[in-house]
């Protein structure tokens, strides 16, 4: 089979592999029919996130079930799934209290050895074990491109959203509006927020987020403290969403956050930062970090894409074929795409 594989920072190519073959009773394999390219693929190709010359990467897929394992129960040979970004044991302590993010024996496909040395899904067959957790029945008439945002983009937007305890009636506001904060704004509407401030310095990303119900605010050419001020009564947000991952945004979403309120930080920060810890604790504020628990919430995500209440759709902007992985990977890192589909 073919495969998108790491080779250098700032190298990625297709190579031909061995096909993956069933281990365990639980494991399914997977033809995967389109896989996407995401922001966690880009600190790969530029060697931020250290994986193995020659690994398979990419870990958003939809695809059909080839062959499975005797104890996989909930798809079967022939179904259309899609999966989510990680696996996990569903035995372990971490998995006993939901928290699936955080399991003990989880594995993210396409991450190296390091993340539980599973290969990727940017290939034509995937190897996908824990099958009846990882996979979802694909709902009918849902299109590859959009069910591939349920396990991994679109749970990151909801869970930045949910984790975050945000009610209908509140007000949130979303710190960089890739597609991980576009989602967000889509998750806070969907979940009966009544404004959202979307705040980005790209214009189109704005028009984008607008186009979705929220108000956009340009991050350089107005003041995003005072815009949310000023249409908060003074009080600021229930809810501020860092969607970018670094201090500079996450102070921006202490300032921007309510007496009392919440800030949920799901951009993935690295090593040290430095924000105002005294306002976060002078405003009382609730801090909500961490990987999003997509196998939690991806049935509701679906349920919500079905009935037209997320429609991630507009976040595709590239389709490309597998053999161009390359050039996608150059393309994305222009960031000219928000979301690239690769299809073999
Ligand atoms: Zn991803
Ligand atoms: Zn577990």
């Amino acid at each position: 089979m073919r495969a998108v594989t790491f080779q250098a920072p700032g190298e990625v190519r297709v190579d031909e592999k061995p096909d993956p073959t069933l281990g365990a009773a639980d494991d399914a394999l997977v033809r995967v029919e389109a896989s996407g390219i995401c922001g966690s693929d880009l600190h790969i190709f530029h060697g931020r996130v250290p994986v193995e010359r020659g690994f398979t990467i990419g870990h958003e897929f939809v695809g059909t079930v080839l062959d499975a394992g005797a104890d996989v129960e909930r798809v079967a040979v022939g179904d259309r799934v899609l999966g989510c970004f990680h696996t996990a044991c569903a035995t372990c302590v971490a998995c006993m209290r939901g928290d699936y993010h955080r399991c003990e024996r989880g594995r993210t496909f396409g991450h190296g050895s390091k993340l539980g040395d599973l290969q990727g899904a940017q290939a034509e067959l995937l190897l996908v074990p824990r099958a009846n957790l990882t996979l979802r029945r694909v709902p009918a008439g849902m299109s590859d491109e959009v069910a591939l945002f349920a396990g991994d983009v679109m749970g990151t937007g909801y869970h930045a959203v949910a984790h975050a305890g945000m009610r209908s009636g509140d007000s949130v506001a979303v710190l960089g509006l890739g597609p991980v904060g576009l989602c967000a704004v889509q998750a806070a509407l969907a979940g009966g927020a009544t404004k959202v401030f979307a705040i980005d310095s790209v214009d189109q990303r704005l028009a984008m987020a607008a186009d979705f119900g929220a108000v956009p605010v340009h991050l350089t050419e107005e003041e995003p403290k005072r815009a949310v001020r000023a249409a908060t009564e003074g009080r600021g947000v229930d809810v501020a969403v860092d969607a970018v991952g670094d201090p500079g945004p996450l102070e921006m979403a202490i300032s921007l956050a309510r007496d009392a309120g919440t800030v949920s930080g799901i951009g993935a920060y690295a090593g040290r930062g430095e924000v105002l810890l005294g306002l976060a604790w002078l405003k009382g504020l609730t801090l909500r970090l961490g990987l999003a628990n997509v196998i939690a919430h991806v049935d509701r995500v679906l349920a919500l894409i079905e009935a037209g209440k997320l429609d991630p759709s507009p976040l595709v902007t590239h389709h490309m074929k597998l053999d161009e992985a390359a050039d996608a990977y150059a393309l994305y890192d222009k960031r000219e795409a928000l979301k690239i589909v690769l299809t073999p």
